[in-house]
């Protein structure tokens, strides 16, 4: 009796989640059609000239007057079937972006999109990214597509396909959340990256000696491969201090800026960035 009973709870507890991340999918993918989302953008700096170099697209949920990060609904939207329309709902706004400096008569930044690996699962993913940037008619090098260091979980002959596809196309590929996952070296032997971040975790805690052998040995193997390597997560001059000591020359994080709206950011990316005595 006692088991039925606790089992029925289990059962009914399971039901109440479900339906609540039904109606929250609902809420969350009306929302997006009624416009409520919006792209927040992340100044990527040359440390040496404290310059900003290009920017990362990052997608939000303007809910009324709360902003609400990616975390909370990206595995949903991934889990649903829309992460392609808000992976391509980001694409377009970055070419827009483009598009109005260039009308501006300003020399426009690169921005790097995330690619969802669910995403990269679509056969014709790579038309539908080509087709967007011949609409906007935007220069394709100034496009950076961002994917995961977990996508080598999928099917690396179709991941390997289309990367080689993208590159073809004149894109830039970037390998996000880089040196977390157990496949990094692996993927700098097959994946035809042109730009590696290393992931914001190396440097939210203390490495020792053997870690940071391990760390500036993978910077100095990139740069040998011609791949550039940025670093995420830089919160301090320290962290600053400590990719001088690894030899990582460009950086994205709080230091510099957080994630804004672009009318935030559009007078502070033209001129050197602030930064303490190294
Ligand atoms: P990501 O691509 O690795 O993006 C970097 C994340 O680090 C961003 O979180 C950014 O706000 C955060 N960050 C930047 N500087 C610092 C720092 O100094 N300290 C700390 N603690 N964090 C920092 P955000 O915007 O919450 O995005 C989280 C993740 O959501 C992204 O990680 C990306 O994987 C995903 N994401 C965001 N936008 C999109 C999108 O349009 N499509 C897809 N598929 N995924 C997206
Ligand atoms: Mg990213
Ligand atoms: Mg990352």
């Amino acid at each position: 009796m006692y088991h039925k009973s606790s089992y029925a709870f289990f059962d009914d507890a399971d039901e109440a989640s479900h339906r609540k991340e039904h109606h929250f999918i609902q809420d969350i993918i009306a929302a997006f059609h009624n416009n409520e989302f919006i792209v927040y953008y992340q100044p990527k700096v040359h440390i040496p000239t404290r310059r900003c170099y290009g920017l990362e697209a990052l997608i939000r949920w303007k809910r009324g007057n709360e902003i609400i990060g990616p975390d909370t609904f990206i595995s949903l939207f991934e889990k649903h079937g829309y992460i392609d329309e808000l992976d391509m709902f980001v694409l377009k706004q970055a070419c827009m972006q483009i598009n109005t400096w260039i009308d501006a008569g300003i020399e426009p930044l690169s921005i790097a999109v995330n690619i969802s690996g669910v995403h990269l699962r679509d056969p014709d993913i790579v038309n539908k990214i080509v087709n967007v940037c011949q609409y906007f008619d935007i220069p394709r090098n100034l496009i950076e597509l961002e994917i995961t260091e977990s996508v080598m979980l999928e099917d690396i002959d179709d991941v390997m396909k289309k990367a080689i596809a993208l590159k073809q196309a004149g894109f830039k590929l970037s390998m996000d959340d880089f040196g977390t996952g157990f496949s990094s070296l692996s993927i700098l032997k097959k994946l035809p990256v042109d730009i590696i971040k290393l992931d914001r975790e190396f440097f939210q805690k203390v490495m020792d000696q053997r870690e940071k052998i391990i760390i500036s040995n993978v910077i100095h193997m990139a740069q040998q491969l011609n791949i550039n390597v940025i670093s995420e997560g830089i919160e301090t001059i320290e962290h600053i201090r400590f990719l001088q000591e690894i030899g990582c020359e460009e950086a994205q994080g709080f230091y510099f800026s957080k994630p804004l709206p672009m009318e935030k950011l559009d007078n502070i990316l033209w001129t050197p960035f602030e930064m303490e005595e190294l």
